[in-house]
Parts: C-alpha cells; sequence; structure tokens
C-alpha cells in the first residue's frame, strides 16, 4: 500500500477514533454504541472518493476500537500511510518571498513531514510568520506580521482553542469573505496547528483570499 492520507484527514480520522472512545466509556446501551460505531466509520471512508479494498479495510477497522490503547494501535497503523509534505528547499523558499533580506528559514529538524498541511514558522526577532502551503504541486507562500495574544482564542486555520497571535498579511487582502485586512487569528506555534488542522480546504482558502487568488 503506498501513502494515501493527507494529514488533515489523518487529524480528523484521530478526532473520530478519541470520541468513539469516548462513547464506549460513557454509553452503555448497545444500540447507542452501534449507531456510533457506524457513523465513525462512515465518517471516516467518506473522507475518500476512490480508493482500494486493503486501504478501505484499514480505515473501516477504526469501528473495532473500544479504548485508548486501541486507538493508539489503530492509528499507528494508519500513519504509515499518511503522505509527507512535498520537501521545500532552501533555493524554492528564497524564491517564494524574493523581496526579504533577511529570510529566515524554517526549522526543517524540528518539522515532521508526515504531520504538516502547510509549512509554517516564526521569525521572533522581526515578529514575522512565513506560511507555505501546496497547490497542487506549486508552492505559495505567505509572509505577514505576526503578535502573539498572550490569551487563547480560536485559531482560523484549525479552528480550535489554541495559543494564537494576529498575522497580518502583507498582501492586498479581499474586502469580503471571512479573512480581512485586519488580520487574522492563527495558532503561534504553526507544528501544533498542523496537528489539529481537520480541512487542508481552511488553509487554501486562507491563501487564497490573502492573495487574491479568487
Ligand atoms: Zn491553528
Amino acid at each position: 500500500m503506498e501513502p494515501f492520507i493527507r494529514n488533515d484527514h489523518y487529524n480528523f480520522i484521530k478526532m473520530q477514533a478519541k470520541i468513539l472512545v469516548n462513547g464506549h466509556s460513557s454509553a452503555s446501551d448497545p444500540g447507542v454504541l452501534n449507531a456510533l460505531k457506524a457513523s465513525t466509520q462512515e465518517k471516516v471512508l467518506s473522507l475518500f472518493e476512490s480508493i482500494g479494498d486493503e486501504e478501505r479495510e484499514l480505515l473501516a477497522s477504526v469501528e473495532t476500537i473500544k479504548d485508548k490503547e486501541e486507538a493508539e494501535l489503530y492509528l499507528a497503523r494508519v500513519k504509515k500511510y499518511v503522505i509527507p509534505f512535498r520537501t521545500v528547499s532552501e533555493s524554492t523558499i528564497k524564491k517564494l518571498f524574493p523581496k526579504v533580506k533577511k529570510l529566515k528559514q524554517p526549522d526543517f529538524e524540528a518539522t515532521n513531514v508526515h504531520e504538516i498541511t502547510y509549512l509554517g514558522w516564526n521569525d521572533i526577532g522581526s515578529e514575522r510568520k512565513y506560511i507555505i502551503a501546496d497547490f497542487d504541486g506549486t508552492f505559495r507562500g505567505l509572509r505577514g506580521s505576526f503578535k502573539p495574544n498572550h490569551k487563547k482564542g480560536i485559531c482560523s486555520l484549525c479552528n480550535t482553542h489554541s495559543e494564537i497571535g494576529l498575522f497580518f498579511a502583507e498582501t492586498k487582502a479581499s474586502k469580503d469573505g471571512n479573512y480581512t485586512s485586519r488580520g487574522n487569528y492563527i495558532c503561534q506555534d504553526s507544528n501544533e496547528c498542523n496537528q489539529k488542522l481537520t480541512s487542508q480546504e481552511k488553509v487554501h482558502d486562507f491563501f487564497e483570499h490573502l492573495l487574491l487568488l479568487k
């Protein structure tokens, strides 16, 4: 089997497995549990439009999870098939941000390419944040000012309650839509954000609005 699962899909599967474990520890009615098992399996399978029997079998076994240990074993099996983020070279990064003189490179060693949907890093000295996403083989980059919020809030990318900061992209922002020129709150730690993110579309949307691609 080749890798076929995106990072955001893996995170979604992880979330569903957790909901199922919680269900087992709180629901005693077999009917309720059976319904939860079926809906968990359906939600996981619905992420994928066309997959082979082997892939389907791997994913479908999510319904057999009863406790935390089983969830961990299942997720370890599934994780082997996560598609890594495409390699970005230092020269590609320079090309994405041609006007930046002192460009800070990401910490590649601290970033697991199997755990990211976008590559994001901070330049604390100049209070800037960099984000790179892969649009079907084309890398696009966003750079903007970033000020930590010092209190938790909802991130525009992963939609979870996290340590966030205000990201103000250095681009003409659209006046309509969800993302405004006033800036957007996103996670301070992009690697953590990536581990919670369940929708690649949200990331692409974010770029498309800020880069006026739409
Ligand atoms: Zn986030």
